[in-house]
């Protein structure tokens, strides 16, 4: 019993001296205006137009709902994406699902048992460059918020591709994913209801490619999830 109690102090107490070193030597500012303590203050957090309800992707697509918390082009956002993608600050996780949660609670996302969240997963070369895929992350702190399962085995990706920001042209970026995923273990997704997991969408490509690839399984339906467009 003794045991049993002891495990979580010690680990409150481990994540409060990363936290703690964390602070020394990488104090954390808001990505706008550089105020002190936070990511993003309070005020800064204000600006930020938080969609209400879901979006749709046009009917021939695999996807359905299409849950995107706000848009790409704003101050805060841009920020906020870069140093958690480029400057390799996980924290920064934590402000971005805060927006995130606003949006599914305010555009009706509703939870039920046959879902299972896919994180859009990163080709091997990537994730070496940037030790974490931020998708999972993301899909981590959904997936233990409404206690949905995370999924990371059935789907992959095969073809390392350019990121799509540097693709400026919507062929190009079409292209640059296709055939770019296979999935593995497809019995693990039978008759399940897939929310995929993606950070930015851009214009849409990497999402359909997944869902195309998934949809060839017996599944219920997929819909997604992004935290910008
Ligand atoms: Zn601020």
């Amino acid at each position: 019993m003794r045991t049993k109690n002891r495990q979580p102090k010690i680990k409150l107490l481990a994540l409060k001296t990363r936290s703690f070193i964390l602070d020394i030597f990488f104090p954390s500012f808001c990505v706008t205006c550089k105020k002190e303590g936070v990511f993003l203050c309070k005020d800064c957090k204000k600006r930020i137009d938080i969609f209400k309800t879901p979006s749709h992707f046009p009917k021939k697509s695999k996807l359905e709902i299409f849950y995107c918390a706000t848009k790409y082009k704003q101050d805060e956002i841009e920020k906020l994406i870069y140093s958690f993608k480029y400057q390799f600050i996980k924290e920064i996780k934590n402000e971005l699902c805060e927006i995130l949660m606003e949006h599914l609670k305010i555009s009706g996302f509703k939870k039920n048992s046959s879902q299972v969240l896919i994180p859009v997963p990163l080709h091997k070369k990537r994730l070496r460059w940037r030790g974490f895929n931020q998708s999972e992350i993301l899909a981590k702190e959904i997936s233990d918020h409404f206690d949905i399962p995370m999924i990371t085995n059935v789907l992959f990706r095969k073809k390392y591709t350019e990121p799509q920001t540097l693709k400026q042209d919507r062929k190009e970026r079409i292209k640059n994913v296709k055939n770019a995923f296979l999935c593995k273990n497809i019995e693990i997704i039978k008759d399940k209801e897939i929310i995929l997991i993606d950070d930015v969408l851009t214009t849409g490509a990497t999402l359909k490619e997944c869902a195309k690839i998934l949809s060839k399984n017996n599944i219920k339906k997929i819909i997604a999830i992004t935290i910008a467009k």
